[in-house]
């Protein structure tokens, strides 16, 4: 429930930016946890800080025309929402997905702002991408695509302005094209421009297995205060992408067993656990769909348009794409017994869902906190390329759990300063909020 103060706030977002469900969405769940922020401080409202931080401060829409394979002209719609650069330059992903549109890239966009924020890192907020579907283009279509779309995207961004990255349908690949077209039209070696960039050419290791690791590390944060592990959990994991075979690849490393995973066509059921290595290779390696994983394994069943979340496992997690897991989903694997929660995607769960795992007191880390080691871990790569320098996997691996345990511990110890100890929905938006309200304050009207 949004407070009842800032109920005229909440109305005045969807008459300012109408149709746009998925923003409307994203800042509804900070608005319900911010009533009793402005309660205690009335600054906040002096200033009004929950409408300004709900504008973006600049929106970029632009053309992207490319030839495909056999000469056929194609026209996508770009975008680069920047929208928040109180700590630090624009930060976020750019996701290529044919759903992309401006009321995605809002709520991507906004809720970086807050995940970045409890990072505790110098980095702003901002998402971008394309409705450019890259399901069946040949690599050299990818490449003629991300380097048309980098010969306007070049201009707003740069080491201390914005800082892409990738997110849905953007890599290591990608990035690639786009850092070379980059470098070709400003002649400038910028390595700070974009990360997630290859490990050769001024990538940071562990930025690729970031975000599914980091979701583990929370993860496994938050059993602790239950005085659990993941040791012999049975899991559930959503997903086929970068994000979910690092969390699956985690998961297996800590002593659970990952007993299913999924694409957009169907779910794979393996009671054995996941084997990562087959994964990789069917999905990173031959880029083929689930279907063909569970082909090669046996003992290993395909539901073909199938739902995972009504399989019974002890933790879920996620992986996939904004809205995966509804109310009903969510009652299913309450019912089933699972105790744990973690948001490996970006708003994956409706705000339904959240409810019912709220109220039955589950575990449950929000995406802006639980995802965040793989912005986090950017951060980390920005860093060493302002020094020139590379650390090894163990040092970099160890930073992100030490910044993952951090991430917990602040929406913990925010959840109890407000009465609402557990909650971490409560506890992400207040202490990510605060943090970039106290800096817009401090910087002036701007
Ligand atoms: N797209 C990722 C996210 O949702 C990573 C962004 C980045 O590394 O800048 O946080």
């Amino acid at each position: 429930m949004i407070d009842e103060k800032l109920e005229a706030i909440y109305a005045e977002i969807v008459r300012l930016n109408p149709g746009e469900v998925e923003f409307h969405q994203a800042t509804r769940d900070v608005l319900e946890s911010l009533g009793l922020v402005v309660a205690k401080h009335p600054e906040f409202a002096r200033h009004r800080m929950i409408p300004r931080i709900c504008e973006p401060e600049r929106q970029i829409i632009f053309r992207v025309t490319w030839q495909d394979d056999h000469g056929g002209v194609h026209i996508n719609r770009g975008y680069r929402v920047e929208f928040n650069s109180a700590l630090g330059p624009y930060k976020g992903g750019l996701r290529f997905h044919p759903s992309v549109n401006l009321s995605i890239v809002k709520f991507l966009g906004f809720e970086q702002i807050f995940k970045n924020a409890l990072t505790g890192l110098p980095i702003g907020g901002a998402k971008g991408g394309s409705n450019f579907d890259p399901k069946g283009r040949s690599d050299d279509e990818i490449m003629r695509f991300c380097q048309s779309f980098m010969t306007e995207l070049y201009r707003h961004v740069g080491e201390y302005t914005d800082v892409p990255a990738g997110d849905i349908g953007v890599g290591r690949r990608e990035i690639g094209y786009m850092f070379g077209q980059y470098k070709r039209i400003t002649n400038r070696y910028e390595s700070g421009v974009l990360t997630g960039k290859g490990v050769d050419w001024g990538g940071a290791l562990v930025r690729e297995e970031a975000t599914g690791y980091g979701t583990v590390f929370f993860l496994a944060e938050m059993l602790k205060t239950r005085g659990e592990t993941l040791d012999g959990k049975d899991c559930l994991v959503s997903g086929s992408g970068n994000v979910a075979l690092n969390a699956i690849e985690k998961l297996t490393q800590m002593g659970a067993r990952v007993v299913a995973c999924s694409d957009s066509d169907g779910v794979v059921h393996d009671p054995d656990g996941i084997d990562v290595a087959l994964l990789r290779q069917v999905k990173e390696v031959e880029r083929l769909r689930v279907s063909e994983y569970a082909q090669r394994r046996p003992g290993t069943g395909y539901i073909r348009g199938g739902q995972i979340w009504s399989i019974p496992c002890d933790v879920a997690l996620p992986c996939a794409t904004q809205n995966e897991l509804s109310g009903k989903d969510a009652a299913t694997l309450v019912a089933n017994g699972c105790i744990a929660v973690a948001e490996g995607a970006n708003m994956p769960t409706t705000g339904e869902g959240v409810r019912v795992f709220l109220d039955a007191g589950i575990a449950f880390g929000p995406g802006k906190a639980a995802n965040a080691g793989g912005v986090a871990t950017s951060a980390l790569e920005m860093q060493q390329n302002a020094s020139r320098d590379s650390w090894t996997f163990d040092y970099t691996e160890s930073r992100l759990a030490r910044i993952m345990a951090d991430i917990h511990e602040t929406c913990r110890q925010t959840a109890e300063e407000f009465g609402a100890p557990g909650n971490y929905v409560v506890g992400a938006n207040i202490a990510g909020f605060r943090r970039v309200a106290r800096a817009m304050i401090d910087l002036g009207l701007i």
